[in-house]
C-alpha cells in the first residue's frame, strides 16, 4: 500500500473526526456506543495533548536561548526585536479594528433579551480583575525563579528567562561555547521527539474534533447564531484575506504556498484550541515546510505564541460590543477606543491555552462598565469560537516569522 503523507493523514483525520462527531451527535448520548466512543476519543486526545505539553517547556526554553544567541551573533537582534513586536502590534490592531467595524455595522446582541440568559448568569461568579490588578499580575508573571517556571510551565516567565540567558551567552562569548552547543543539541533532540509525536497527530486531531462536534448545544447555538456567525465570519476573513494579504505584500509569498506549509499547525490549533500546545508543531512547520531559519523561528514563534493573538483580540472587541448591545448600552467612540486598547492588552496577556481569552474578557468588559457576569453567556459557545481564534493566533505567528525573516535578510 502506498504510504500516505502525514499532511494528508492529518487532513483525513480531521475530516473523519468531524463526520464521526456529527454521526455521534445524532445518537442518544446515553447509549453505550456513544459513551464508549467518547471515552476512547478522550483517552486519545488527552494523550496527544499531554505529549505535546511534555515537549513544550524544553522546546520553548532551548529554541529561544539558541535563537537569541544566533541572532546576536549576526548582530541583527535589534532589528529582529523591532520588526517582530511591530508586526505583532500592527496585525492585532488590524484585527481589532476589523472586529469593531463589523460589530458596529451588524450590531450582534440587539433584539436579544438579557433575561433569556438569567439561568446562566445566576450564580455565576467571575474572578474579578481590574486593569491595574491585571497589569501588576502581568508584570509579576514576567520574572520568576526559572526552575519554578520550568516545573510549573509558566511560559511567559520561561520566555523571559531564556531571552536573558541567550543574551548573556552571547555577551559571555567564547567562554560559554559549550553551554551553547549543549543547548543546540538538546533542541535537536526535542525536535526529534516532536517528529515522533506528530505521527499520532492524525488520530489525536480526529479525537479532538469528534469531541468538539458532540459537545455543541444546538439550542444555544441557534439563540446566539448572529453573534457566532459574525465572530466566525470576521475571524475567517482575517485568516483568509487580511493576514495572507499582509504576507503577500510584505514578502511576496502566495497564500496557497503558505497554507500548504502551514496546514498541520493550523489544523492542530483548531483542534486543540491551544496555541501553546500547538507550538511544537508550529515551529516544525515554519522551519521544515516554510523554510524559516531556526534562529528566526526559534525567537519569533515562542514569543508570538505567548503575545501575538489576532483571533483573541478580534474576538474580545466583538464580544464587548455584543454584551453592550445585549444590556442596551451604546458605547461611544471614546469607550470603543478603550475597548481597542484593552482588547490588545488582554490578547497579549492571555496565555495560549483553551478559553484563556474568556478570562481576560472580563477586564475588557469592566473597563467600559459592562457587566462581567455576561461572560457566562459566552462561555457555553466558547469551545467552538476558541477553535477559530486559536487557528488565527497561530497563523499570525507563522506569518510573523516569515515577515521577520524576509525583512532582516533585506536589511
Ligand atoms: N485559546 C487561545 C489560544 O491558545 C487563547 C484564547 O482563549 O483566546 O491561542
Amino acid at each position: 500500500m502506498p504510504k500516505i503523507a502525514l499532511n494528508m493523514q492529518i487532513l483525513l483525520g480531521a475530516l473523519c473526526g468531524i463526520l464521526l462527531g456529527a454521526g455521534l451527535a445524532m445518537l442518544d448520548r446515553d447509549s453505550s456506543i456513544s459513551q464508549n466512543s467518547l471515552y476512547i476519543a478522550s483517552l486519545i486526545s488527552t494523550l496527544f495533548i499531554d505529549l505535546l505539553k511534555m515537549v513544550l517547556v524544553p522546546l520553548v526554553f532551548t529554541s529561544i536561548v539558541v535563537g537569541v544567541a544566533n541572532l546576536r551573533a549576526h548582530q541583527q537582534m535589534n532589528r529582529v526585536w523591532q520588526i517582530t513586536l511591530g508586526f505583532f502590534a500592527f496585525t492585532m490592531a488590524l484585527a481589532i479594528l476589523l472586529g469593531l467595524t463589523v460589530a458596529n455595522v451588524f450590531r450582534p446582541g440587539e433584539g436579544l433579551e438579557i433575561t433569556m440568559f438569567k439561568d446562566a448568569i445566576q450564580g455565576f461568579e467571575v474572578s474579578q480583575m481590574s486593569l491595574p490588578e491585571f497589569f501588576a499580575h502581568f508584570l509579576h508573571s514576567l520574572f520568576m525563579n526559572p526552575l519554578t517556571a520550568l516545573a510549573q510551565g509558566h511560559i511567559l516567565a520561561i520566555v523571559v528567562f531564556a531571552l536573558l540567558l541567550g543574551i548573556a551567552l552571547v555577551v559571555g562569548g567564547e567562554r560559554y561555547q559549550n553551554i551553547l552547543i549543549l543547548m543546540k543539541e538538546f533542541l535537536e533532540l526535542i525536535l526529534m521527539l516532536v517528529g515522533w509525536i506528530m505521527r499520532l497527530a492524525p488520530l489525536g486531531i480526529m479525537a479532538l474534533l469528534l469531541q468538539l462536534i458532540v459537545a455543541q448545544d444546538i439550542t444555544l447555538l441557534t439563540t446566539l447564531i448572529k453573534f457566532i456567525a459574525i465572530v466566525i465570519g470576521v475571524t475567517l476573513f482575517h485568516c483568509l484575506v487580511v493576514l495572507p494579504l499582509t504576507l503577500y505584500l510584505m514578502t511576496g509569498m502566495t497564500p496557497v504556498k503558505f497554507w500548504k506549509g502551514a496546514r498541520e499547525a493550523l489544523i492542530t490549533a483548531f483542534a486543540t484550541s491551544s496555541s501553546a500546545a500547538t507550538m511544537p508543531i508550529t515551529l516544525r512547520c515554519v522551519e521544515q515546510h516554510l523554510h524559516v531559519k531556526p534562529d528566526v523561528a526559534g525567537f519569533v514563534i515562542p514569543l508570538g505564541t505567548t503575545m501575538n493573538m489576532d483571533g483573541t483580540a478580534l474576538y474580545e472587541a466583538i464580544a464587548a460590543l455584543f454584551v453592550a448591545n445585549l444590556v442596551g448600552i451604546e458605547l461611544d467612540i471614546m469607550q470603543q477606543l478603550i475597548v481597542f486598547l484593552i482588547a490588545m492588552l488582554a490578547a497579549i496577556g492571555a496565555p495560549g491555552i483553551p478559553s484563556a481569552g474568556m478570562v481576560t474578557m472580563v477586564m475588557v468588559l469592566q473597563a467600559v462598565g459592562l457587566p462581567a457576569e455576561a461572560v457566562a453567556i459566552l462561555l457555553p459557545v466558547d469551545r467552538l469560537l476558541d477553535a477559530f481564534r486559536t487557528m488565527v493566533n497561530v497563523e499570525g505567528d507563522m506569518i510573523g516569522s516569515l515577515v521577520v525573516q524576509k525583512w532582516i535578510r533585506g536589511a
